[in-house]
């Protein structure tokens, strides 16, 4: 399916196109009218299958169309990842207004206070650096109403399973949450399903 046939803002689409994103991948497919409508999302799936986009595109569309002031944390394992999906971000949300940063270890952290000064609708960040600023009373989890984690079977294998529960507990007001893992272990159901209501699975 084109994106055309979506119900998407003219701008996003514009700027999909601009991406030379013309057709939807598998996973966004499966995805993006879920996401639109407020369901959560457990997305079994590897890069190059188009998650990015998959979360994103939704995300900033509610953002755009939505009354209420939407904002979204996506948490990732590693600062690359962080800074990939940035800069994906900027690129789809290019002309409408939204603000991101992303906030990772091996950074000064005095330049994150600046950033944080202004209102940002779409924060990235790994659990560190996150909880780091959360201490400091600089970011307020309980200000994101939805939640992205990405590479989640990652994040464990990396030992952040205490940090994103911390995360999760300190969003008060999460009312979506999207979770993609390459892998489904049986040790991380638990934790999955006490963090997703009712989701829509996706296996590419
Ligand atoms: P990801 O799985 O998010 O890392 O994306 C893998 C690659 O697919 C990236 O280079 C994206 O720019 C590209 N991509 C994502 N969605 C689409 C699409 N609908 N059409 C063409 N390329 C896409």
């Amino acid at each position: 399916r084109p994106f055309s046939d979506l119900p998407l803002s003219n701008q996003l689409l514009k700027n999909l196109k601009a991406k030379g994103y013309e057709t939807l991948t598998n996973i966004q497919e499966q995805a993006v009218l879920p996401l639109l409508d407020g369901r959560d999302l457990l997305g079994i799936s590897n890069t190059g299958s188009g998650k990015t986009a998959a979360f994103l595109i939704p995300i900033i569309e509610k953002i755009k169309s939505s009354n209420e002031a939407k904002t979204a944390l996506i948490v990732t394992p590693t600062r690359e990842l962080a800074l990939q999906i940035e800069e994906e971000f900027k690129s789809l949300a290019k002309g409408l207004n939204l603000y991101s940063a992303t906030f990772i270890g091996g950074t000064n952290i005095n330049s994150d206070f600046k950033t944080l000064s202004r209102k940002l609708h779409v924060v990235v960040g790994t659990p560190g650096r996150l909880l780091d600023l959360t201490d400091r009373k600089l970011l307020h989890l309980n200000k994101f109403d939805t939640l992205v984690l990405d590479e989640f079977d990652r994040m464990l294998d990396m030992g952040f399973i205490n940090d994103v529960k911390k995360i999760v507990r300190g969003m008060t007001k999460r009312s979506q949450t999207m979770l993609f893992s390459a892998t489904l272990e049986p040790n991380q159901k638990a934790m999955i399903d006490s963090l997703l209501h009712n989701p829509v699975e996706v296996k590419v």
